[in-house]
């Protein structure tokens, strides 16, 4: 999973991400390109944006939902599997393009995506705190009950 910093800069990044162009343009170094599914061109409709790292050349992630997937075969299809992990996917549910929304969509996708972000973030420090609090009541018991 990746890290809170990365996390932040890729839902800043991501703002430009609405556009289907823009998160096709990411998938130039893309795997899988001929005789499978997850062409760049299925990746990017079903609201991904390529996120390679070190080692991990597949990783991609959802420009709303931020959910990450790697691992991918080449006959996975990409709309599908973003909605088996992801199924209150804001994007997915609405499934228009950018360019046919309304205001009114729009404004609810942005909310949409800042309360993903707000989830995720939100999840890991309170994974951090309870990691914390565990070591420091496993200290304490060892100074109450030392040996
Ligand atoms: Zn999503």
């Amino acid at each position: 999973m990746s890290s809170l910093e990365v996390i932040k800069n890729r839902f800043e990044s991501f703002d430009n991400m609405y556009s289907r162009d823009l998160r096709l343009q990411t998938f130039t170094n893309w795997p899988f390109r001929e005789d499978c599914n997850c062409t760049p061109d299925k990746m990017a409709d079903a609201g991904f944006v390529h996120c390679p790292a070190d080692n991990e050349p597949d990783v991609v992630c959802c420009f709303l939902c931020l959910l990450e997937l790697e691992g991918w075969e080449p006959d996975d299809e990409p709309w599908d599997e973003h909605m088996k992990r992801s199924p209150t996917c804001a994007f997915l549910l609405l499934n228009k393009d950018v360019n046919d929304l309304t205001v009114a969509e729009l404004f609810h996708l942005v909310k949409e995506r800042t309360k993903a972000f707000i989830r995720k973030v939100g999840g890991m420090k309170m994974a951090q705190l309870r990691d914390a609090y565990e070591k420091a009541q496993k200290s304490i018991q060892s100074k109450l009950h030392p040996g």
